[in-house]
């Protein structure tokens, strides 16, 4: 393996070593079979263990309960924004969203296309700097379900608590999955797209609660209908078969951990010290607000745009990658999610002490 810098990009992002490792000698000759994995049936006997071991990882590390469907889906995290409503919202009826964010705010603009959107919280006018608490908003009670993002990867905000509604929660988890543990008997649907904390982008996991299946309407076509993938296990027809095959690696790579808990405790061991760089360095100041801090994104600012880039260009050249903040809010992020190591953060924290001795 070539040496390897540290890899803040927001997604797709860093994969454990060992898991590129596995999975560049499967893609020449799958566990010694003779075919590259990528040349594999998705119907052939080895495949299908591939992806049934894929789905049994994740319902064991999530905890799904049985009446819940695993599915592997395509299109990204952002077909979700309209398979969403287009499969549970009939005409009329109404939905209530959370806008805290670029991602909320796009799947509220789907939403729109099939039923009534109630968004009963926005943090747009404050730049999406917090998300809100159960007591700030009110859900309507004709509201078939209550749709959020639980960790906004733009702006570095993540609801520290899921929503105590007396409501069915569906959530966008593609930049947290599995960073925490979750009850996902609360939930109808869940979904995320792979390439933060799953795997590599190609493939979205969406964790559908079976009596829901049945809501869709028939105008609906046959491939976005979550029902279609349902009754054929994710093979009505050809999956997103290497994506999928290095989500079960990643899996595995979780369990080895100790799971969705175990990684929580890291995941907090790592954003802590970079948080307290933000909070004790007169030169950085911190984008979300303290008690919406995302333990995935952690994004700053400095007190100008040019000197943002001058710490953006000297950590590139001492191998901290991938720090520029997204395009639509600028400064600068550290994405950090489960497969980031704990000293690429130990690194980024000197740098930040030394580039503010330097430029304070
Ligand atoms: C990255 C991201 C998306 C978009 O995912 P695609 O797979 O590119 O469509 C949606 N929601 C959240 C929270 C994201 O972080």
């Amino acid at each position: 393996m070539p040496e390897r810098i540290f890899n803040f990009s927001p997604g797709p992002a860093t994969l454990p070593p060992a898991v590129l490792q596995e999975a560049a000698a499967d893609i020449v000759n799958f566990k010694n079979s003779g075919i590259g994995l990528i040349e594999l049936s998705h119907r052939s006997k080895a495949f299908m263990a591939v992806a049934e071991e894929t789905e049994a990882l994740i319902r064991e590390l999530m905890g799904i309960p049985n009446n819940y469907k695993v599915l592997f889906l395509q299109g990204g995290a952002s077909s979700q924004f309209f398979m969403v409503p287009m499969n549970l919202l009939g005409s009329g009826q109404k939905a209530t969203y959370l806008n805290t964010g670029v991602w909320a705010k796009k799947a509220i603009k789907e939403a729109k296309l099939f039923g009534q959107v109630e968004v009963a919280y926005s943090s747009e006018e404050i730049t999406y700097k917090r998300v809100p608490r159960d007591d700030e908003y009110t859900v309507s009670a004709d509201s078939q379900y209550l749709y959020f993002v639980t960790n906004n990867t733009i702006y570095g905000t993540q609801f520290p608590t899921m929503p105590a509604k007396d409501i069915m929660l569906i959530a966008d988890m593609s930049s947290d999955i599995l960073s925490r543990p979750v009850d996902v008997s609360k939930f109808g649907l869940i979904f995320a797209g792979a390439q933060k904390n799953m795997g590599p982008a190609g493939v979205t996991v969406a964790i559908v609660r079976e009596d829901l299946l049945d809501r869709v309407g028939d105008k609906v076509p046959t491939m976005l209908k979550y029902k279609t993938h349902a009754d054929k296990d994710s093979m009505f027809n050809t999956p997103p078969c290497f994506s999928l095959y290095c989500v079960g690696l990643v899996m595995r790579w979780l369990k080895q951990m100790g799971g969705a808990a175990a990684i929580e405790k890291i995941n907090r061991e790592k954003a802590a010290p970079l948080y307290e760089a933000i909070d004790s360095l007169a030169l950085y100041r911190g984008h979300a607000e303290k008690e919406s801090r995302s333990l995935m994104n952690v994004t700053f600012n400095l007190p100008t745009p040019e000197l943002e880039a001058q710490f953006i260009r000297e950590a590139g050249a001492i191998g901290l990658d991938g720090l520029k903040g997204h395009r639509s809010v600028g400064g600068c992020r550290a994405s950090i999610y489960n497969a980031f190591p704990k000293e690429g953060v130990e690194k980024l924290v000197a740098f930040m002490a030394d580039f503010a001795k330097k430029n304070g």
